[in-house]
């Protein structure tokens, strides 16, 4: 079997032109839904991560401003803005790039962000409510991964689902909305023995290691969906995933490519969130009509 080839390029752009019309429409009841981005320090991918993010807003009708700190910036100096930010009724989403430079608590300011602004869904109250299935936002790459599920039209309900990886932004995120969608889940870590055991029955497997190529084509079962979240730079300069696309491709029904898969459909999951805390604005203050 030769894998169906996953166009996260062309699912994000049917996505975005989705929510580019719901933000169209809260800019005619005059509200422009607004990102405030906080970057702190140097590190390059994320000064990357945060320009991808501002041009897509810039494209989508989100307005997106920029809250930039030297890397020696004070934990109290960021946590100030973000109460700023918070206390702002323009701003709709606040979003923090990680990662932080080692002197700060993540946990700490990203709590600080409200939850009805969390567009990121990274605080603790929207992690924690995966649990219970009560969420103000969902984290963008998990939602994304469902969302692209989704659109394909993907049965969940009653399917093996194997995630490796436990990160608490993307593993177990997509662990708990794949159990919320009542698929048999299993999560496998660095630590997992045998991990062919688990992969091999995976109807789908989602794979969110940071590990070039750790999963190959023997490990998968005939026909899988097999969705690559890693993005990996190898020495050579090659940008490639955790799944060795060559290989699982000849194996598998469905298969992400890396770059062109998980990664969209990211930044789209951001501008849904974004646009979505606008309207929830928009609606909780529309005036009340006689
Ligand atoms: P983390 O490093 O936080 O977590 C990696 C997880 O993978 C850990 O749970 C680790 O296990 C597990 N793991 C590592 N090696 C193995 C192995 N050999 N076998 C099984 N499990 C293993 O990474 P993130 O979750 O933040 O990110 C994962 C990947 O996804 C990265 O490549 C990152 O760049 C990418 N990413 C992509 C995004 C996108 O938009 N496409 C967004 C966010 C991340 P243990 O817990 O035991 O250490």
């Amino acid at each position: 079997m030769t894998a169906t080839v996953i166009d996260g390029v062309a699912i994000a752009r049917d996505i975005r032109a989705q929510w580019r019309t719901r933000a169209d429409a809260l800019g005619r009841r005059g509200v422009t839904p607004w990102l405030a981005v906080v970057l702190v320090g140097e590190n390059p991918a994320s000064r990357v991560y945060v320009r991808n993010k501002m041009k897509a807003c810039a494209e989508n009708g989100v307005r997106c401003e920029l809250h930039e700190f030297p890397a020696d910036a004070s934990e109290q100096a960021v946590l100030a803005r973000i109460l700023a930010l918070a206390a702002d009724p323009n701003v709709h989403g606040i979003l923090v790039q990680l990662p932080l430079p080692p002197h700060f608590r993540n946990a700490k300011v990203l709590d600080a962000i409200p939850i009805d602004k969390d567009v990121d869904g990274f605080n603790r109250y929207n992690l924690g409510g995966l649990v219970v299935g009560e969420t103000a936002f969902l984290p963008c790459t998990p939602y994304g991964v469902m969302s692209m599920l989704d659109y394909l039209q993907m049965p969940i309900e009653g399917r093996n689902a194997v995630v490796i990886g436990r990160s608490n932004i993307v593993g177990k995120p997509i662990a708990l909305m794949l159990l919320a969608r009542s698929a048999t889940v299993s999560i496998c870590t660095s630590k997992t023995r045998n991990l062919s055991q688990y992969t091999l029955l995976a109807d789908i497997l989602i794979v969110a290691t940071g590990k070039p190529r750790l999963v190959t084509g023997p490990m998968v079962k005939e026909g899988a969906a097999v969705i690559d979240v890693g993005i990996n730079r190898l020495a050579d300069g090659k940008l490639v995933g955790d799944v060795d696309f060559d290989s699982v491709k000849e194996r598998a029904g469905w298969i992400t490519p890396v770059p062109g898969g998980v990664g969209p459909m990211t930044i789209t999951m951001l501008l849904a969130n974004t646009i979505q805390a606008a309207e929830r604005y928009a609606e909780k203050h529309a005036p009340v009509s006689a």
